[in-house]
């Protein structure tokens, strides 16, 4: 995971989430885009619950969390703020409904049965429908999560059939070593294909602290970015 920028260093959080907003718009516009098409995700991960009560105060509604014990402690803390949770980890089974229980937004749904499973899920079934994106695999290690993206459009089929799911797009972690615009190219390449079974679908999850500018200018919607607003994270718990 990257470290904060070096020269966001003087900064405090106030500053670093003005700064990030600051680039956001000089990519969306460098891209011909406008800001309004963007949502910002801060990604919060092994922050404690104060830090997201000092970014509610900044006008943050969305988080992103990746792990569901944690995820699900800070959405119980933080309840009177009601915000967006954004599940981006990768997803256990056997956690599933589980997650189903808080995140509005699922990021990370790379095979039918997790799909299944939330629309099985208590609050599906008391009527709440979940906002989910089918995660692609952007790399060649399998480990590393997401569907490959020859079955992303299948998946996507797959979900478009499930009342208590809503499909919003397509997520993709741009690889470590290499360029992240090209990963972000095929990105949006899958993003064609799973818009052939699923038109509404248009939706693209990208984007982290050291790639969102690519991310948007290869057309990404939804931008996860952490440590470059939250500064560096703890330690992991
Ligand atoms: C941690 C994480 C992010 C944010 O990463 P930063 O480099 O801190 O911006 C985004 N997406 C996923 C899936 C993550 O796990």
């Amino acid at each position: 995971m990257s470290l904060s920028l070096p020269h966001e260093g003087e900064r405090d959080l106030a500053g670093r989430l003005a700064l990030v907003r600051e680039r956001i718009s000089d990519a969306a516009h460098a891209a011909g885009r406008s800001v309004d098409e963007l949502t910002l995700i801060v990604v919060t991960k092994f922050h404690d619950a104060a830090l997201l009560r000092e970014l509610a105060a900044l006008g943050i509604r969305d988080f992103g969390e990746s792990r569901h014990q944690e995820a699900r402690e800070k959405a119980d803390a933080l309840a009177d703020l009601d915000p967006t949770w954004h599940f981006i980890g990768q997803l256990q089974s056997k956690k599933a409904r589980q997650v189903a229980a808080y995140a509005s937004v699922i990021h990370s749904i790379d095979r039918a049965q997790l799909a299944d499973l939330i629309n099985t899920s208590e609050r599906v079934e008391a009527g709440t429908v979940i906002d989910c994106f089918v995660q692609v695999n952007l790399t060649e290690d399998p480990a590393r999560g997401g569907v490959a993206p020859t079955d992303a459009q299948a998946l996507a089929a797959h979900i478009e059939s499930l009342p208590g799911l809503r499909l919003l797009g397509v997520m993709g972690v741009a690889p470590n070593d290499g360029e992240p615009q090209r990963a972000f190219e095929q990105l949006r390449q899958v993003s064609m294909d799973v818009r052939q079974s699923a038109p509404r679908a248009s939706a693209i999850s990208a984007g982290m602290s050291n790639d969102f500018a690519e991310a948007i200018a290869e057309g990404a919607t939804h931008l996860r970015i952490g440590s470059a607003i939250t500064g560096n994270r703890p330690l992991q718990r």
